[in-house]
């Protein structure tokens, strides 16, 4: 398929057709891996996909079906529960006496 926009950002290969044509094949964009906002390790789980090809995804195989999937890598997340989950018992504890 040809494509609307002939720019640098659109990558294209030079073919000959059988018939001894020298014609431009347009390849598809690539997307990169989402990453961790924290540590930027490579997230699993997330189709590798363009945002139109994902519109059309179901949510279930968007991320995975957990807090912040998407944002933080399971290491993360576990790390933020901990932290969350020290600071609130320290200020209960705080509170109580
Ligand atoms: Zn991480």
């Amino acid at each position: 398929m040809k494509q609307i926009f002939e720019t640098k950002s659109v990558k294209r290969k030079a073919t000959r057709t059988p018939g001894g044509k020298l014609v431009y094949n347009y390849r598809k964009k690539k997307v990169k891996t989402a990453t961790c906002s924290n540590c930027k390790a490579k997230l699993g789980g997330i189709p590798r996909l363009r945002q139109f090809e994902i519109n059309k995804l179901p949510k279930t195989k968007k991320r995975p079906e957990r807090p912040y999937s998407g944002v933080l890598c399971a290491k993360c997340l576990e790390e933020a529960i901990k932290e969350k989950l020290a600071t609130t018992t320290k200020v209960e504890k705080d509170g109580s006496n």
